[in-house]
């Protein structure tokens, strides 16, 4: 009934008022049930009126303004409470309407809105980062209250964004600026991308001008180009879509303004060469259908390495869930494929405003709108102790750019980092010395393996020591190309120094046979023959393994040489080198090795060696407990790596809990002895309704370790497989 009276109202509205009022009811219609076009049309009237003498800057009515608000709120399907305190944001600070003829004409929930906004405005003060700050603060504080404030300040701000040309020349920087670094950001973090990237954009617009239009320029220039490149990527896909009779949307554009100019700046490189500026999105209906979907798009083109994320198992902080590959596309070009579902399509395009219509929706919902508001709630919580609007930025700043760390020196100088960073970019960040000779991290005081990823707030201390040196494994866990540069470096002179060292000793012991030393002239005579310039360029060549030390031993001692064998000095020497543990120490001494018990590393693992007193070196994955400890004791701490000549057996205890059924533990140990493993012990008991056990094997390495364990997990009835790593757990 009530719908009927309103489509016969709409159709009148649609004559009577102005096209603009009508486009905010129509798109109203699309999704709102209840629209109250009464209360809506005593808006419009109110607003009107109230603003009839005022015009905007450009010369147009000032109510424009305040139904272009409401149109963006409509376009991100607010409720009418919001469309109403849109339509009439402006009217108690501008004009004489009062606050309490709001709430006797709408209630409290408008008037509480439109209260939450006009309190946001007039922030005084004198220096760029205290009204930056204050402005965060009321935005917050709104935020807190009704979630729906913002929301309608964000519309707000997009459309003065986008009529800034008609504002004086001298205070278009300052707002366009305001709006990058505050605006955007938090529009970011609620995750409303489509607000923030017009936000950007525009703020690009008027804070350099002439990129903008630069850009804006190339972009059309190369639209033909670029949808023809689309096509040539998504045709294929369209057609493997079709064929596995999955309906999905598929579109391609270029990125927005401002991501492709930050990427111009940060590479340096011009427009032509940022190749990744076009992402591909395709939308699905179900969630595994996404992962279908990525299958095929792997099939068909190559991934790239790195590059997958899986943002639905793992969803970004604001909310954002889809699934991103990067592949090699036609022409060798990388493309930037998204995959989602329409409901993550949403989420990702308005964020918090569409948390917000679910608020009263799932479970699920509910809490990612919770968790939201939470974040706001710690903010403010921050922000009372942080007196000095500097430090309140900084504080708010680590919340909003979630794609870099910050953390603190104990100085409390504050470094900025790329996301995943660790304690050894930390250290490379704060001096190279300090990089290339750090040990251990504390984080907030307690001792972390160099490896630990940083997070944003924390303080760290980096502990160093002149015994240490950049390893290899460094590289696969520094995330900064200033850590990677001086490992690299080092590890470069230092493989140049072992191998000179080795060549010298192997050169040293061979002549030692023929009672000879390398500083002997007869071989410094030969030098030249052979073509080295010095002693070390042949003991350099001998230790790569370049020149055979025999060669030389031809010359020197004509007589007939030692019966052939089939290794020469170089392979033996090497053989020698490694221990039989199968663990190659730093330098070339052979040294006594065993592993510890507690966390029992088998190869693969990371480990890590620590000089005992008495008992030689005890191997440690590089993550155990007991080695973390270890860690202070940098003396002590020695650098090994793998080196496995034989198959070596080593010990691992495995805990497995699985349901009580028949015959249980004998799946498990005929599934372990069909791969060849033995079994050193077993130990199952019941308790309640489950059987909880170690199993004790011997394997070779890491990589048989998991796929033992992939194959217990797979026998029905086994709910977990885990290494025990540490031998408190064992009783
Ligand atoms: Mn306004």
């Amino acid at each position: 009934m009530a719908k009927e009276n309103d489509t016969v109202l709409l159709q009148k509205l649609h004559k009577r008022f102005d096209p603009m009022y009508g486009e905010i009811l129509r798109k109203m219609r699309l999704y709102c049930r209840d629209m109250d076009i009464q209360a809506l049309n005593k808006a419009y009237n109110l607003g009107m009126e109230a603003h009839r003498h005022q015009k905007r800057q450009s010369g147009e009515p000032y109510f424009d303004h305040c139904m272009n608000v409401a149109l963006i709120l409509a376009d991100l399907r607010m409720d009418k409470a919001t469309i109403i305190a849109g339509l009439l944001h402006d009217t108690v600070e501008d004009t004489d309407v009062t606050l309490e003829e709001i709430r006797d004409e709408f209630g409290d929930t408008v008037a509480l809105l439109v209260d939450g906004v006009t309190k946001m405005s007039s922030v005084k003060f004198q220096s760029k980062e205290a009204r930056q700050a204050e402005t965060f603060r009321k935005m917050l504080l709104s935020m807190a209250k009704d979630i729906r404030v913002i929301i309608i300040k964000f519309a707000d701000r997009l459309h003065n964004m986008r009529t800034l040309q008609h504002v004086p020349e001298n205070k278009r920087e300052r707002i366009a600026v305001e709006t990058r670094d505050v605006y955007a950001p938090l529009a970011h973090r609620l995750g409303i991308a489509r607000i923030k990237t017009e936000l950007e954009d525009l703020a690009l617009k008027h804070t350099n001008e002439k990129a903008y239009r630069d850009l804006s320029k190339k972009i059309k220039v190369s639209k033909a180009r670029r949808q023809a490149y689309i096509r040539e990527v998504t045709a294929p896909i369209e057609k493997e879509l079709k064929k596995h009779d999955l309906e999905a949307g598929i579109s391609g554009r270029p990125k927005s303004f401002f991501s492709i100019y930050n990427k111009m700046e940060k590479r340096n490189r011009p427009f032509e060469e940022i190749y990744d500026l076009l992402a591909i999105r395709i939308i699905v209906d179900k969630i595994e259908q996404c992962y279908y979907v990525l299958g095929l798009v792997h099939s068909l083109y190559l991934p790239v390495y790195d590059r997958f994320k899986d943002y639905i198992a793992m969803p970004k902080i604001n909310g954002y869930q889809s699934l991103h590959t990067t592949v090699v596309g036609p022409k060798g070009r990388m493309v930037e494929i998204q995959i989602r579902t329409q409901s993550m399509h949403e989420m990702a395009e308005d964020g918090i405003a569409a948390h917000w219509k679910y608020k009263e929706g799932g479970k699920e919902e509910r809490s990612q709108f919770e968790e939201h508001l939470n974040w706001v709630k710690d903010l403010l919580d921050r922000q009372m102790q942080e007196k000095d609007p500097d430090d309140f930025m900084e504080s708010l700043k680590i919340d909003l750019f979630q794609d870099e760390v910050f953390v603190f020196s104990p100085r409390g100088d504050l470094i900025k980092l790329p996301k995943g960073s660790t304690p050894i970019d930390f250290a490379y960040a704060i001096h190279t010395n300090v990089g290339n000779q750090c040990i251990a991290a504390k984080v907030n005081g307690k001792i972390v393996a160099l490896r630990t990823p940083l997070k944003s707030g924390q303080q760290v201390e980096i502990i160093t020591s002149h015994n240490q040196k950049p390893n290899q494994d460094w590289l696969a866990v520094v995330k900064t190309s200033k850590a990677r540069h001086w490992i690299k470096k080092i590890l470069r002179e230092e493989q140049k120094l072992q191998t000179l060292q080795i060549g010298s000793e192997i050169l040293t012991k061979y002549l030692k046979k023929h009672k000879l030393s390398p500083d002997n002239p007869k071989v410094s005579e030969l030098l030249g023959e052979f073509g080295f310039q010095d002693l070390d360029s042949l003991k350099f060549a001998i230790g790569r393994g370049d020149f055979l030390v025999e060669n030389l031993g031809k010359k020197l001692f004509p007589e007939p040489e030692e019966k052939k064998k089939n290794d020469n000095f170089f392979v033996k020497y090497l053989r020698r080198a490694r221990s039989e543990s199968g663990i190659r120490v730093q330098g070339i001494d052979n040294m006594l090795i065993h592993f510890a018990k507690c966390c029992q590393p088998v190869p693969g693992d990371r480990i890590i060696g620590y000089l005992t007193r008495g008992k030689g070196v005890t191997i440690h994955r590089t993550d155990c407990k007991n080695m973390i400890k270890l860690y202070e004791d940098k003396e002590r701490i020695i650098d090994v790596e793998w080196d496995i000549a034989d198959q070596q057996k080593f010990q691992v205890h495995l805990s497995i809990l699985g349901e009580d059924r028949k015959n249980l533990l004998k799946d498990i140990t005929q599934c372990v002895s069909k791969q060849e493993i033995n079994i050193i012990g077993v130990s199952f008991k019941v308790e309640d309704m489950y059987a909880k056990g170690q199993l004790d094997v011997e394997i070779t390495d890491l990589q048989h370790l998991t796929k033992i364990m992939k194959n217990i997990r797979k026998i029905s009835g086994v709910f977990t497989v885990e290494r025990l790593d540490d031998t408190s757990q064992l009783t």
